[in-house]
């Protein structure tokens, strides 16, 4: 059976001095994803495995080192889809938790559903995941971009975290994890741990999770389109495009995603300037992370198959 994992650290303007924090981060989460799966582990045990690096490394908006709501306190998504049972579990504007997406995997094991606020920080206590003062997620540079973009009135990039990944038991998962983004109320709760809109994995199709405009990609439910656009054997690459015009075209909205289906071939597409990505497969000796820019000429899309 064929391996693959990919992961994305999300779509945004990503400068030329920034690539390469960006890259590695994608590379180190993208390894960890693989070393579960080669070992036997599933997709499910890989994807938290991955997105736990992302959400440890201050580059993305996941973790230590989420954007600051409007309020100036770090709240966090995340959310882990099987996509052989379709079972989602997910957390929403949680606080004070290392590591949301391991408490997403704890909800989709107790009982797949979408804890949110002081909800799901109660189940964190109660389920064992590791705790801590909500300040100790702020990262001093994000604190300083938010006074920074608040002075200006700007708005943050799309710098979200997600995974896909194929297990050697042909089984599907997909994870999302966010801080949202620096103009969020208190308590907003974007795409990213709705199922079928941040992310979405169905076992007979594929695997699919999400960056972007939060309240522009669940107007189009993107990770189940994208998802459902695999259908007769479509290419990854090509479904990805494909989810990317609907949004355009039916909500005028920016995002990146990234795609896997049942025989591990990857694709991605960003209507956002820069996305950043690694992946793995069988086919190859070791993952391969770059920083994609939209107007660039991709890269062979026969490249990513498995
Ligand atoms: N999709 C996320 C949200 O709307 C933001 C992001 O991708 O950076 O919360």
């Amino acid at each position: 059976m064929n391996l693959a994992i990919m992961v994305h650290g999300g779509a945004k303007e990503i400068y030329a001095d920034e690539a390469e924090t960006h890259k590695a981060g994608c590379l180190q989460a993208t390894q960890a994803g693989w070393d579960v799966l080669a070992r036997g582990g599933s997709a499910l045990d890989a994807v938290e495995a991955a997105v736990r690096v992302l959400e440890d490394d201050p580059t993305f908006n996941a973790g230590f080192g989420s954007e600051l709501n409007s309020a100036g306190e770090v709240e966090m998504c995340a959310a882990l889809m099987d996509g052989a049972s379709l079972g989602a579990g997910g957390v929403g504007a949680i606080q004070g938790v290392r590591h949301p997406i391991t408490v997403a995997r704890r909800v989709l094991e107790d009982e797949p559903t979408l804890l949110v606020s002081h909800g799901a920080r109660r189940f964190a206590e109660t389920h064992g995941a590791e705790l801590c003062d909500p300040a100790q997620m702020v990262s001093e540079g994000k604190r300083r971009e938010w006074e920074r973009k608040r002075a200006a009135g700007q708005r943050s990039g799309h710098d979200t975290v997600g995974c896909v990944a194929l297990d050697r038991d042909g089984n599907l998962a997909a994870g999302t994890s966010t801080g949202g983004t620096n103009t969020n109320p208190p308590g907003r709760l974007g795409d990213s741990p709705l199922p079928g809109c941040g992310l979405y994995a169905d076992g007979t199709l594929g695997a699919c999770s999400m960056t972007g405009d939060g309240e522009s990609i669940a107007r189009v439910v993107l990770a189940k389109t994208a998802v459902d656009l695999l259908d007769g054997g479509r290419h990854p690459d090509e479904a990805a495009q494909r989810a990317m015009d609907v949004l355009r075209e039916r909500v005028d909205g920016r995002a990146g995603c990234i795609l896997i289906d049942t025989a591990g071939r990857i694709g991605w597409a960003h209507n956002e300037p820069n996305i950043a990505v690694a992946y793995r497969t069988s086919a190859m000796d070791a993952p391969h992370a770059f920083v994609h820019k939209c107007e660039e000429q991709r890269e062979g899309s026969s490249e990513h198959a498995a």
